[in-house]
């Protein structure tokens, strides 16, 4: 069978009756879209059969990839493009007048995530199906994901993400593999022929079903899985007899806080709220994916003794480092090994990969919440702790200090990456100045006591969904330079460099460029009614809002230049357009107002007739994975401007290099490696270093107000701030003054605010050389092939998990 148009066409209008019954003619764009996907997704279930019948067969070593989230977005397109079928499709849809863009648009994000670390684990995703590796994701089937974000007059109003209410066409519920998750209870341990065995009673049985969704690799059958649980009632306990004893009420109430537990994705984005809720979602998808791949590997009649050899488990952040402690308690109490045993294979097993070091961030459970929603795993981290606390104290001579400093258990707290560490064989920052610090500052003691587990690996993005899919003009012209090898080999980008001087090949480029900012300056037209000109310089920060993110830095830049213009309506500038995007998290109230700050400046600037249009602020609203598709390929400029030494790797930075964007950046992060592969003339780097801050931090001689008293310009906006210029109460902008001047301005934004200046204006004069810039974006474009996921995933794949890639298409055509 093969993927052809009239396969399309027929199956497609063979969908659209059965699942409609109406005539082609009255049905609606989301209909075609449902129609369409539910063709694919057939197909994609042979493939699904077909992979998964390969790896039970040849017991090829599966990694599984654990996180809370995973921010999908949009499937179809990307099922397309991986298939192979995009042209076709549009080809095969367009005879029947009808336009796949705008069917593509129909479907809604599985926004499942917050931002980059969700987004991470899509990306990896899709990196693993491409290139071979049998990896798996394994997360929580939200029935809300993150709450849609409206900007109602300058303030962000949230909304639930009802992402399901029309069902979702390419999961698959798997109710008769559904398993059971235990929460509460108490736990006796009993001695049973000389052996201890935990018997836990009075325990609360949730059911576990899950959600598949396929993973479909870059043209090469192969079909991974990303398997979601969702939270369900037990038929059985949903004892109906309370219905005759006039509890029916209660009967419907249980049933309703059973499923809260998978009803709504955390909206916090690096911080850590330490709520009830959080920890049994935790222990929810974890203990249930941990006994589905228990349960398949038994179907393959290994002893358990070699677990370790052919399964891998990934723990994305501290969320699933439970996981440790479940996979002892499955392997002691379930299924007989000793402990030392069970504790060699979890250790084998597991890989933990550290995101971040903002203290806010690190997951510390408190000690009477966790024994007694989870007692025995309890019993069993305390068993653990005092095993490495032992260790700890043999290692240091009796260095109680540091057994203090080290212990999981302390304080009455459970430090999950403390438990994370002494649990896995491998523990990864996400680039090289994180794994740095790592070393040398957050784990230092950890990183002494075990040196060979800590590792480097620098995120990535994957190219496919992030050049391919989100850049079609600009894919196109890099298959005319170079032909389509680099697809399969993202490094081989870098022939792109050999075209950097042409200047008619630069005016290629530059064209993209163009056709994609009238594009983005049609849909902020359309749907903003603001008139942006797409040859001013599209200057973009686009992330959550955070405060080390420094949105405030960007913005006070705006009013300084805004101000200029006030003062000289004829600055010699090139006309900017500043464009946003970022949702706050709800109960983040500095965030929020931060946001507001964005719109009042954009409502004030851009009604400002004095200044002749040479600046817009626009800020879009509900930044998602769909509208970074549109905005990214549009960007001139990408603003990486994090307090160094704060934002751990960063990907959307890698997304803007992709696609041509110069990026303005603290040294911080990734934005490290990306100076390094373009070259020092090719990105502008600015403002203080990682050790320069923690210097700060440390020495406590910064003193914000002494910029204040002292620059002019910081004095001005800062007034602004408070003064009703920017058209709102005095009041209104308390919370973001008081934070640079009185809490003395904990991400340096103020310090950091004549270097940023300074670097703005250095990008201004070199956009003028529209050769020098065409040529550093064309570098960029030729340099980014490194932070391709698919680079990553084969460094995860050889260094940790010890999986080799398989050739699929070859064994496929053994097997017919
Ligand atoms: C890539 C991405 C992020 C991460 O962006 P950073 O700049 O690395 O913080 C967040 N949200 C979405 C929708 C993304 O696509």
């Amino acid at each position: 069978m093969s993927l052809n148009k009239e396969y399309i066409k027929k199956n497609f209008k063979q969908k659209l009756t059965s699942m409609f019954a109406e005539d082609i003619n009255e049905l609606n764009k989301y209909q075609y879209f449902e129609a369409l996907s539910s063709v694919i997704k057939d197909y994609i279930s042979k493939c699904v059969k077909n992979t998964n019948k390969y790896y039970l067969k040849s017991k090829q070593k599966q990694v599984y990839y654990f996180s809370m989230e995973f921010l999908i977005g949009r499937l179809l397109e990307s099922n397309l493009i991986n298939l192979g079928i995009r042209d076709i499709c549009k080809d095969a849809l367009s005879e029947l007048g009808i336009n796949l863009d705008e069917v593509l648009q129909a479907e809604s994000d599985a926004g499942l995530g917050n931002g980059g670390l969700g987004r991470l684990a899509a990306c990896f995703l899709d990196s693993m199906a491409s290139i071979g590796i049998p990896g798996h994701g394994c997360g929580i089937r939200y029935k809300y994901g993150l709450f849609e974000q409206k900007i109602k007059n300058g303030y962000q109003v949230e909304v639930p993400d009802n992402w399901l209410k029309n069902g979702y066409v390419w999961e698959t519920r798997k109710s008769e593999k559904s398993v059971i998750v235990k929460f509460g209870g108490d736990v006796q341990l009993i001695n049973e022929n000389g052996k201890l065995k935990a018997i836990h009673q009075n325990y609360e049985p949730i059911l576990a079903v899950p959600y598949d969704i396929p993973v479909v690799g870059y043209k090469n059958n192969i079909v991974n899985n990303l398997r979601l649980w969702s939270a369900e009632t037990i038929d059985k306990d949903f004892d109906f007899s309370s219905f005759s004893n006039g509890d029916y009420l209660k009967a419907v109430e249980y049933k309703y806080s059973v499923e809260s537990i998978t009803q709504v994705l955390y909206p916090d984005d690096s911080t850590e709220k330490g709520k009830l809720l959080r920890l049994k979602q935790e222990y929810f998808f974890v203990s249930a994916g941990l006994q589905s791949i228990i349960r398949r590997y038994e179907k393959m009649k290994l002893s358990l003794d070699s677990l370790d050899k052919y399964i891998a488990i990934h723990i994305n952040d501290t969320h699933p480092s439970v996981a440790i402690a479940e996979l002892m308690r499955i392997l002691i109490d379930e299924k007989s090994m000793s402990w030392d045993e069970a504790w060699r294979i979890t250790t084998n097993i597991t890989a933990y990969t550290n995101h971040t070091i903002l203290t806010e961030a690190l997951e510390k459970w408190p000690v009477d919440m966790f024994k007694k929603l989870l007692p025995r795993i309890y019993m069993i981290i305390e068993e653990i702790n005092r095993r490495f606390c032992a260790k700890v104290f043999d290692k240091f001579n009796g260095d109680l200090n540091k057994v203090n400093k080290m212990s999981i258990i302390s304080n009455n707290n459970i430090n999950m990456a403390y438990l994370s560490i002494v649990g896995s064989h491998s523990v990864n920052g996400v680039a090289k100045l994180h794994t740095r610090i790592l070393k040398k500052q957050e784990l230092k003691d950890f990183f002494e006591f075990y040196p060979d587990k800590f590792n480097n690996k620098t995120n990535g993005i994957t190219h496919r969904r992030w050049l391919i899919q989100s850049n079609p003009k600009l894919t196109d012209l890099i298959n005319e330079l170079i032909g389509e090898k680099w697809i399969k080999h993202p490094l081989e980008l870098k022939n792109l460099e050999g075209f950097s001087n042409d200047k008619s090949i630069q005016d290629k480029f530059q064209h993209v460029k163009y056709q994609n900012k009238i594009n983005l300056s049609n849909f902020i037209k359309q749907k903003y009614n603001i008139d942006v000109d797409p040859d001013s310089i599209f200057d973009v920060q686009a992330k959550r809002l955070h405060a080390y993110k420094r949105q405030v830095l960007n913005i006070l830049n705006i009013l300084d230049l805004y101000n200029r213009l006030i003062e000289n309506p004829n600055l010699d500038i090139i006309p900017r357009t500043f464009i946003f995007g970022a949702k706050a998290s709800p109960g983040y109230f500095l965030a929020k107002q931060i946001i507001k700050l964005i719109n009042s400046a954009a409502d004030k600037i851009n009604n400002d007739r004095s200044i002749k249009d040479k600046i817009k602020v626009v800020f879009l609203e509900n930044y998602d994975v769909s509208l970074a598709q549109k905005l990214i390929p549009a960007a001139d400029i990408s603003e990486q401007i994090s307090t160094a030494s704060k934002e751990a790797s960063g990907t959307g930075n890698m997304k803007f290099m992709m696609n041509g964007a110069i990026t303005i950046a603290t040294l911080d992060g990734a934005n490290i490696e990306i100076k390094d592969a373009v070259g020092n003339d090719n990105i502008i780097i600015f403002g203080l270093t990682a050790n320069e801050v923690i210097d700060l931090y440390k020495n406590k001689n910064y003193h914000s107000r002494d910029i204040f008293n002292s620059d002019q310009r910081v004095n001005k906006i800062l007034t602004q701030l408070t003064n009703g210029f920017l058209g709102v109460s005095n009041y209104e902008f308390n919370s973001i003054y008081d934070n640079l001047l009185f809490n003395n301005d904990e991400y340096f934004v103020l310090k950091d605010f004549a270097p940023y200046v300074e670097a703005q204006n250095r990008i201004n004069n070199l956009y003028r050389d529209k050769n020098k810039w065409n040529k550093m974006s064309i570098l960029n474009i030729a340099n980014s092939g490194v932070f391709s996921s698919d680079n990553t995933i084969t460094k995860y794949a050889n260094e940790i998990w010890h999986i080799n890639k398989i050739d699929f298409n070859n064994k496929l055509l053994e097997e017919n």
